[in-house]
């Protein structure tokens, strides 16, 4: 690891500050992810900010939703008896994620953040690898791709968003609050995270100097009609080879009202699955439907040697989990 200074500012505006000031400086909460990424020498940040003093823990009722501080804990998150009554696909994805321990010290904030664990991204001795060294190619792309994209893609860059907690977030309309040096703003979760384009060393659409404050959840009349299906290659502490977070409201007849449906596993973003959405909208929901729904999301996929099986895991996981968040329905 490269050596690097350390302040802890008390309020936001001082944290801002220091960032503005520093070169080369990266806010850390939890330090799950950033902390590995610096022992392998993937960053090297000259200053660290450490941002756990700030006044972010706090999960508060707003205009009928919630305000979830950017410094609460997955486990804290996870657990509210708010979130868990109101919010429960939000819940369900977080303890699908990673284990206790890394839940107990992994933010809220820092979980929108985290970098894809594409193996080749990892590891500095590939020199293939244009998120973290823009113009030296792609290794996964003809290397081994079994975790990789297969929407949303492009020739830079085939990696997956590594979160379960984004995607939950995608389906529910949730939005990012950022405070940056001058002003504040409101991001989005579907916009907040970057497809790879020509930039793929560019995750997000966060500004430089920006800090998240925290994350809205709106209000939401069937959050309890939901489901978040995770498949991956064990049972526990691994990342999903393809998830997703369904809700579903359903009128007594058997028709969709409305279907809110976000994957993981499967992009470099949590992908909102609109088509499906569309497909589901005012029909009833039988075998037929879903399957024409499902189709039609994965029309566009395009997946590698060792991934190609993915898109009709994702097909079925649509499906499965959308009938699993009607059954929801009292
Ligand atoms: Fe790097 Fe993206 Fe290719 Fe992985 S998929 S090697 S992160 S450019």
């Amino acid at each position: 690891m490269t050596p690097f200074t350390y302040s802890a500012p008390a309020t936001v505006q001082e944290a801002l500050q220091a960032y503005g000031q520093a070169k080369n400086p990266r806010f850390i909460g939890g330090g799950t992810n950033l902390l590995d990424l610096m022992k392998m020498g993937v960053e090297q940040p000259a200053e660290i900010i450490d941002i756990n003093q700030l006044p972010l823990k706090q999960i508060e009722e707003r205009n009928g939703g919630l305000r979830i501080g950017a410094l609460v804990s997955n486990t804290d998150a996870a657990n509210h008896p708010l979130v868990r009554s109101r919010y429960p696909v939000l819940s369900r994805a977080i303890l699908s994620g990673a284990s206790q321990q890394l839940r107990n010290m992994a933010t809220m904030g820092g979980n929108l953040l985290q970098r894809t664990r594409c193996y080749y991204f990892y590891d500095p001795t590939f020199q293939e690898c244009n998120k973290r060294n823009p113009g030296s190619g792609c290794g996964a792309l003809h290397g081994f791709n079994r975790i990789h994209a297969i929407l949303g893609q492009s020739p830079e860059c085939i990696a997956v968003n590594p979160s379960d907690m984004s995607v939950a977030l995608a389906a529910l309309d949730a939005v990012v609050q950022v405070r940056g040096p001058k002003s504040e703003r409101e991001i989005p979760v579907v916009e907040f995270h970057r497809l790879p384009g020509k930039t793929p060393n560019i995750d997000t659409n966060l500004r430089p100097g920006e800090l998240i404050t925290a994350i809205d959840l709106p209000a939401i009349s069937f959050g309890r009609n939901s489901c978040y299906l995770k498949i991956r290659d064990r049972q526990s502490y691994a990342f999903a080879l393809v998830s997703v977070a369904a809700l579903a409201d359903v009128e007594p007849g058997g028709t969709v009202r409305e279907a809110r449906i976000a994957l993981g596993g499967v992009a470099l973003k949590p992908w909102r699955a609109r088509r499906a959405e569309a497909a589901l909208k005012g029909r009833k929901l039988n075998d037929e439907t879903l399957r024409a729904a499902a189709d039609s999301e994965l029309r566009d996929a395009h997946g590698y040697e060792h991934n190609e099986f993915k898109i009709e895991l994702a097909k079925r996981a649509i499906r499965r989990a959308v009938k699993l968040a009607a059954a929801q329905q009292s």
